[in-house]
């Protein structure tokens, strides 16, 4: 018994399921570089020029935003860093050492750029040592680069990546060679990474700290996605505890499945609209599969994943008229870019806090041509007139203003063209940030609708960073504040007239969905994976109860009191094997 705890090591459950497979260590900030030889001189020469055509790429993207914005002194690194690329010397020593010395290119730009490295380093000037980074970032960028074609075969099928940090690229991209979990030292439950997780259906924990030190390459590895434990080379004992687990889910997948053309309805009759978030546009066949009522959020920023450069118009067009088409009759609300924060962005801005920095609508405005050709394949998509448009991180009303202003110029354009459009469709905004809260009623009353994004709210509203599992403890849904913010949002929206839902993570607790139904929600939205759990819990509750629960809970002033009654009510209300898998 002593031995069957030693191995398990306990971190924050960030998607459920379990996996059982080898792990494979990502090393992601440092690749590991070997002066092997090579035979081809000419093909090591062009590898050596695609990279450092693709990492001038990857920084341009930025710039594109950035340039304008940073000011001359922060721009400056990023003319600093596409400099180095364009250096006649340094690409002619690159070459010449290639040439000469006939080993891989990786290895001769890590030894080339690492000279300038080191000099920086050893510098008194602290200028000069956090330069230093920027060169790193850059040697690090061209020597992946570089091996960017070789990274997928790199890795095998069917494995648990093991990392210190996941980004979303890096979830998307595992994804596409079947990972079958993800486990990480660092991140939070609602960081981007792990929100791509549950929409791939990819079991992770993360916020381990000791995960990437105590894992060894090819260690058999089970990820228990629904307590947060990852059991290293566990004993035969708890393979077949775990097999065992493994089968009874997929039972209960099975069950779950019978529900898929039965409404979302209480007991007492009340219809719940559950729709699904759409975070890879691979995703689309999953959500029709799950019959959700329509997509209630497109994380278009994911795009950005998805293309090298900036999706165009036309590629734009095409994604969403295509995730129309699919979802027809159903609805899809678009979200404008959300770009900034933790998301997207291929290298950092150097913001000294990014997640209060330039992100979401900020970004759009001050970028209008970006913003406009995003709107112009929006309306140019909305035909069939099942296609509406949100906007995130609204933290004012002149935010709104500008931004339908924007919006009612393309529509402009786009009559006087003749393109046809959905002349009435309808405009939402996100409620993420408190100020935005506080105001819901003159928000709403600017806009069709309002989506509540629970995932920033509650980090802005508690000062809790969404990604950092330091303070994850903190982070609280069930916080006093968190519910009584929510019931002033749902009850002004209503009151002005807007339709009122959640596209954030907190609308795939089961544990608060009795809590969010009773205090008004009629519209959730959801990762796909989540809907047949949902609509279950939905179909097994009172909507008449859930009031007078919300009610109870609006009294109370501490979270564990919360915490604890709708933990409670869920145990004595809804019957799901899934309790089965929890606090095991
Ligand atoms: C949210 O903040 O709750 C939300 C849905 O937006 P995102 O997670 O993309 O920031
Ligand atoms: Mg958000």
């Amino acid at each position: 018994m002593e031995h069957q705890t030693q191995n398990i090591i306990k971190g924050i459950a960030a998607a459920p399921g379990i996996a059982i497979a080898n792990a494979f260590i990502y090393t992601k900030e440092k690749e590991i570089v070997n002066d092997d030889p090579i035979v081809d001189v000419d093909e090591a020469l062009q590898n050596l020029e695609i990279a450092l055509t693709q990492s001038k790429k990857e920084l341009r993207k930025v710039f594109s935003l950035a340039v304008d914005k940073l000011g001359e002194k922060r721009a400056a690194i990023f003319d600093a860093q596409i400099m180095i690329l364009d250096d006649p010397i340094l690409i002619a020593n690159l070459k010449e050492r290639i040439t000469k010395e006939k080993k891989v290119p990786e290895f001769i730009v890590e030894d080339e750029i690492s000279k300038y490295t080191r000099i920086m380093n050893a510098s008194n000037e602290p200028y000069m040592k956090e330069r230093s980074h920027d060169i790193e970032d850059i040697k690090n960028r061209i020597i992946r680069n570089i091996r960017k074609k070789k990274w997928q075969s790199k890795i095998l099928n069917d494995v648990i990546v093991i990392t210190s940090n996941l980004s979303p690229s890096d979830a998307v991209l595992f994804s596409r060679v079947n990972v079958k979990g993800y486990v990480t030292d660092f991140g939070g439950l609602t960081s981007h990474a792990a929100i791509l997780s549950r929409s791939l259906n990819i079991p992770a924990v993360v916020g381990l700290h000791e995960a990437t030190s105590k894992i060894k390459n090819d260690d058999l590895i089970i990820v228990d996605g629904f307590n947060g434990h990852v059991v290293i080379n566990p004993s035969i004992e708890q393979l077949k505890v775990y097999r065992q687990k493994i089968e009874k889910l997929a039972q209960h997948d099975s069950e779950l499945g019978q529900l898929k053309n039965l409404p979302a309805q209480t007991l007492d009759g009340r219809d719940i609209k559950l729709m699904a978030n759409l975070d890879v546009s691979n995703e689309m066949e999953f959500i029709i599969q799950n019959c959700a009522n329509g997509i209630g959020l497109v994380r278009t920023e994911q795009l950005f994943e998805e293309y090298e450069e900036f999706p165009d118009e036309d590629q734009q067009y095409n994604v969403y008229k295509n995730i129309s088409e699919k979802i027809y009759p159903g609805e899809v609300i678009i979200r404008t870019f959300d770009i900034g924060g933790d998301k997207v962005l291929p290298v950092d801005l150097h913001e000294p806090n990014p997640m209060l920095g330039w992100r979401g609508i900020r970004l759009l405005i001050d970028n209008p041509d970006l913003f406009k050709i995003q709107i112009r394949s929006i309306l140019k998509a909305s035909s069939l007139k099942n296609v509406k448009i949100m906007f995130p991180m609204i933290s004012s009303v002149s935010e709104i203003e500008e931004s339908k202003k924007i919006l009612n110029e393309v529509r402009n354009e786009l009559k006087d063209a003749k393109i046809p459009f959905d002349t009435n469709i309808k405009v939402g905004i996100m409620i993420e940030v408190p100020s935005a809260a506080v105001m819901t009623k003159e928000f709403a009353s600017q806009v069709d609708f309002i989506s509540i994004g629970t995932n920033d709210l509650i980090q802005y509203l508690l000062a809790v960073d969404r990604g950092n599992d330091i303070v994850s403890k903190l982070y609280q849904e069930f916080h006093p504040a968190v519910i009584r913010t929510l019931n002033h949002i749902i009850s002004e929206g209503k009151k002005s007239g807007a339709l009122v839902s959640m596209c954030g993570e907190m609308a795939a607790d089961p544990f608060a969905v009795p809590l969010l139904i009773g205090l008004g929600l009629d519209s959730l939205s959801v990762s796909a994976s989540a809907i047949p759990l949902i609509k279950k819990i939905i179909r097994s509750l009172h909507f008449s109860d859930l009031q007078s629960l919300a009610n109870e809970c609006l009294i109370l002033t501490n979270e564990n009191e919360i915490n604890e009654k709708l933990h409670k009510y869920f145990n004595s209300h809804v019957q799901d094997i899934i309790k089965n898998f929890i606090g095991s």
